[in-house]
């Protein structure tokens, strides 16, 4: 057998094989520097772990310990008890669903680690925890000083043996063979600057620490690779767009902009004014505009897309405008249209929703550029949508789409203008790294005469008492929001569904009042019918799932309670709070957390009502969360942030994205050792779909 080198097949790696090789392969772990690039998920160690007698309610915590009894438990509902043992106590992890699984996995003996949040209830107990199988030793190593990585597990890895215990052996081989043969991409006096180690070093590190520094300083190095290769990308695009000329000129003074903007019901911001003259000056310009349009909920962004619209339509080029989602797209064609249509702009919809027959007829009116403004879904990227000539493109709730649709509607016209909008606003310093390649609006403040919305965060112990009140203020003509995290009841979790509840209370609490229930599985013609009798006020409360969360606007829905609050992240539970306090009547909104409330649950709770403010949000949101945790922009097609933090790594951002300036403006003066980096980061960002054409 030949030597084992950086890309051999892993499955010449001692005590792997073909059948191992096989499934490694089915999870892109083929080579033997894809292993090496796979990295632990959690490490064991002293600081992570408690003695079980230790333990409190309400924290997440990790425990070790032995296999004593399991078995079936049954009651009300049937479940499965393991209990856990060590030293200093024994504690009971608990499962609703797969009995059959768990018997056979576990014998009296083994030994665990465990982690979830801890709850009470004749004792202290885990409900569904994330189990790791350890040695029979690695107890003592982990309480001698030892740190162990626990690596991610699929059900197919763990049938062949490679759970998180097997993968530790090829993984230690790996290290300790051939991890001395990477090289490192990054010049030494850059790493320097930046403080960083060699990537060698930091692949050893992230497998097998010393301490829980080295893990930290391994994750730094592997989160400037990542970051490199992140804003080469957008380096790359924006310098490849500035090639581009478009086919198209906009040389009409935008006289219907002013119309329109002259027949709304309310004067613009300067804000909005402002940021409608941004997008107009690059319509005017030679190169395609890439703009992203960002401010908080409610700040008002549809209609300064729309005035760009007018604009475009006023120079005879076409317009699409994609939303995420039906509703959304249906609202904005039906708030328009009468509008467009008193300055002369014919809008149109489309959706998959729609008829074929009636679909046919907007795909060829508008082939045949007989619609100025088409709204619509991804419906509008299929291939029976045509347009005359599309001249922008925008996309409402922009991280909501996939590359492939953005692109996809881009390639519907030549070098369109785009408009992006997203209302999760990033702050400035990040907006560089992320949005490198796009200008950026901002709407900074929202319509005048808006009220913050007041906002309370509560224990679900008060539930009854926070339905009364919400049946009382809906007595008064008010109107309610009550957002659920599940549709039906699930097996798997002791989550409230919004069909249990529905049920309870039009037979309780809301008894003869007008309550509807949307989630994703009402069919579109019921949902829009549940909706419409909303906004119409024909309905007092609404009882939904998140599929409320983007865009609704109804002004006059000033209640909202979201129950298991505990389980939204912050940028979520700012967008739900962005449907209501959208009039100028004074809204509530009350977040009722389901025990157990973790840690850091209850600092985003905290969080969540000391302040409205979508930046701050966005800020802190970014800060809670862990390395790895993209913020929901650009998913697919660019290189992922595994290991990046985007709210620590701030110094690191910025000295890759200095480096890769030069990189790009001084290429052929630098240094042979620079160009290698551009080179290895160009091929290493190869394969990438285009995101250039498609924004
Ligand atoms: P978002 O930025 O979240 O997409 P919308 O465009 O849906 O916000 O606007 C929210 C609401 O504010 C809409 O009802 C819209 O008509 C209203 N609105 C927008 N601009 C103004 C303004 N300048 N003054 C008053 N109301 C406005
Ligand atoms: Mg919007």
């Amino acid at each position: 057998m030949a030597e084992l080198r950086l890309d051999s097949p892993l499955q010449y790696v001692k005590g792997v094989g073909p059948r191992k090789g096989a499934v490694l392969a089915e999870h892109e772990l083929i080579t033997v520097r894809d292993l090496l690039y796979y990295f632990p998920r959690q490490y064991l160690d002293r600081t992570s772990i408690t003695p079980i007698g230790e333990v409190k309610p309400d924290r997440i915590v990790t425990v070790i310990g032995q296999i004593k009894a399991h078995g079936v438990l049954h009651g009300r509902r049937r479940r499965y008890e393991a209990i856990l043992q060590d030293d200093t106590g024994a504690i009971s992890l608990l499962w609703f669903g797969g009995l059959k699984y768990w018997e056979k996995l576990f014998k009296k003996g083994q030994v665990y680690a465990a982690t979830g949040i801890v709850g009470y209830f004749q004792g202290y107990q885990i409900v569904h925890p994330e189990l790791e199988r350890l040695e029979d030793e690695s107890d003592k190593l982990v309480h001698a000083g030892r740190i162990i990585p626990v690596y991610p597990q699929t059900a197919a890895l763990s049938k062949v043996g490679l759970n998180s215990r097997g993968l530790r052996k090829v993984t230690t081989f790996v290290v300790e063979n051939l991890s001395d043969r990477v090289a490192d991409p990054v010049p030494d006096a850059e790493r320097e600057k930046a403080g960083l180690g060699h990537m060698h070093q930091a692949l050893v590190r992230i497998h097998y620490p010393e301490n829980r520094e080295d893990i930290e300083q391994a994750r730094r190095r592997l989160a400037y690779d990542e970051l490199l290769a992140y804003q080469f990308v957008v380096v790359q695009s924006k310098s490849e767009r500035e090639q581009i000329t478009k086919a198209h000129r906009y040389e009409m003074p935008g006289r219907t902009v002013t119309q329109l903007k002259e027949s709304l019901p309310f004067t613009l911001t300067e804000a909005q004014s402002r940021t409608v003259d941004e997008i107009t000056g690059d319509l005017r310009r030679e190169r395609p505009m890439n703009r992203l349009l960002q401010g908080d909920v409610g700040c008002g962004k549809t209609v300064v897309a729309v005035l760009a619209s007018a604009f475009v339509a006023e120079n005879g080029m076409q317009t699409a405008f994609m939303a995420p989602t039906e509703i959304l797209a249906e609202q904005h064609y039906r708030n328009w249209e009468v509008p467009l249509a008193e300055v002369g702009i014919r809008a149109g919809l489309v959706t998959s929703s729609l008829t074929a027959a009636k679909k046919r007829k907007i795909a060829e009116a508008c082939a045949a550029g007989e619609i100025d403004v088409l709204f619509g879904t991804h419906a509008l990227v299929y291939d029976y949508v045509q347009f005359a000539k599309l001249g922008l493109v925008i996309i409402d709730e922009q991280h909501r789409f996939g590359v492939r649709q953005r692109s996809g509607l881009h390639a519907k016209g030549e070098n369109p203008d785009l408009l992006v909008m997203t209302a999760t606003p990033i702050p400035r310093t990040l907006a560089l790294t992320l949005y490198g390649d796009l200008e950026i609006s901002t709407i900074e403040s929202l319509p005048p005469g808006r009220q913050p919305v007041r906002t309370v965060w509560r224990k679900a112990d008060v539930r009854e008492k926070v339905y009364q009140w919400v049946r009382d203020e809906v007595g008064k003509g008010g109107q309610a929001y009550i957002v659920f995290p599940l549709i039906e009841k699930s097996e798997r979790s002791e989550l409230l569904s919004v069909e249990d509840a529905y049920k309870e209370a039009i037979a309780g609490v809301f008894a003869g009042l007008p309550v509807g229930m949307v989630h994703g599985r009402v069919k579109p013609a019921e949902r829009d019918e549940l909706l419409a009798q909303f906004r119409e006020g024909r309905l007092s409360v609404l009882m939904a799932t998140t599929v409320i969360e983007v865009g609704l606007d109804n002004p006059n829905a000033t209640l909202m309670v979201i129950e298991h609050a505990e389980r939204f992240g912050l940028a979520q539970l700012h967008q739900l709070r962005g449907r209501i306090g959208r009039g100028e009547k004074q809204s509530t909104l009350v977040a009722l957390a389901h025990r157990p409330i973790s840690e850091i649950a209850h600092k985003r709770l905290e969080y969540f009502v000391s302040t409205t403010d979508g930046f701050k949000i966005a800020e802190a949101d970014l800060e809670l969360r862990g390395p790895g945790e993209l913020y929901g922009l650009r998913q697919s097609g660019m290189p992922a942030f595994r290991m990046t933090h985007l709210g620590a790594d701030r110094d690191l951002i910025t000295a890759s994205r200095d480096l890769l300036v030069r990189l790009f403006e001084e290429h052929n003066k630098l240094d042979v050792e620079y160009r290698r980096l551009y080179t290895f980061l160009q091929q290493k960002t190869a394969d990438r779909p285009s995101e250039t054409r498609g924004g």
